[in-house]
């Protein structure tokens, strides 16, 4: 009898430490993911019939994005005024009437250019833009005309974002990481979004450079995400090996012109993309980009 309970008291506790262990064991797995390929597959559209849609617009050097998730709209930028005609009548090739968002990701024309144009042709319900301090406020036209655009829109609101904001449209989420905090460089006041639709998700990052991506990086957020928008159009003033590694995306989508004067997209980026083998899609190469979810896997399109 001695014995037996000798050995109960050495085996419960051995038996509850390994249970201790095992259930240890299996919380470190599903934190770290480990065990599923965290990654959608890429697969090419046979056709761009899903809930999620979201066309890279070739809009020459500049950024031209249309999400549709459900019946919500949302565009982010739309390229130069230049290009405003051709960026609004893709829209309307595409039916959209009403815009549930328009996100203005920085003051600068290759991406609000087209602002004014898109508000005299659509119902634009929210603008999403960046609180400036006064002496930071730009000054350029293209600006002055967005202003003046979302003054002349009836019941449009108008939201100030900045980085830990989330807002829903549908079934689509969007978290808000930058900017952080005000720089003088108005690349580094774009707002940086997270879409998310069932379990994948986008980061767009307008033309984010090197500081902002160290305050997000240093903020904390998740910003890993399965398609990244590079920032400043492949520029190597973006997307340090710190912030890829934490996007860790599975595809990348730059929007360049063809030919530009910036030489956009920079070897030493593209470089990176490669290493990795990372599948890069570029509108000046590919002209429009859209990329589609059924929420589980991508499906891509392009134009030419
Ligand atoms: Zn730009």
């Amino acid at each position: 009898m001695k014995s037996k309970k000798k050995l109960q008291r050495i085996l419960l506790p051995l038996a509850l430490t390994l249970i201790l262990i095992g259930i240890g064991v299996a919380v470190w797995l599903a934190a770290s993911g480990a065990g599923k390929n965290r990654h959608a597959e890429i697969k090419d559209a046979a056709n761009t019939n899903f809930p999620l849609r979201v066309d890279f617009v070739d809009v020459g050097q500049g950024d031209g994005i249309l999400i549709r998730c459900g019946n919500e709209t949302i565009v982010i930028d739309g390229g130069e005024r230049d290009y405003a005609g051709a960026f609004v009548a893709y829209l309307r090739n595409e039916k959209v009437s009403d815009i549930s968002c328009y996100i203005a990701s920085h003051p600068h024309n290759d991406h609000i250019g087209a602002a004014p144009a898109v508000f005299s042709a659509f119902n634009v319900h929210m603008l999403m833009t960046t609180a400036f301090s006064e002496l930071n406020t730009p000054t350029n036209v293209s600006y002055e005309e967005l202003l003046t655009a979302v003054e002349a829109e009836r019941d449009c609101e108008v939201l100030f974002v900045k980085a830990g904001d989330t807002f829903t449209f549908g079934e689509l989420s969007l978290q808000i990481f930058a900017p952080v905090s005000e720089s003088t460089n108005h690349n580094d006041m774009s707002i940086v979004v997270k879409a998310t639709y069932g379990d994948v998700s986008f980061l767009f990052t307008g033309d984010a450079e090197f500081e902002s991506e160290q305050a997000m990086l240093d903020a904390g957020f998740d910003l890993r995400a399965d398609v990244l928008k590079v920032g400043h159009h492949g520029s190597s003033s973006s997307t340090t090996p710190a912030f890829f590694r934490a996007v860790d995306p599975a595809a990348a989508v730059i929007s360049c012109g063809k030919d530009n004067v910036y030489g956009h997209p920079h070897r030493e980026v593209l470089q990176m993309f490669e290493n990795a083998g990372i599948s890069v899609y570029r509108t000046d190469r590919d002209g429009t980009v859209t990329i589609c979810s059924d929420g589980v896997d991508l499906f891509v399109r392009r134009s030419y």
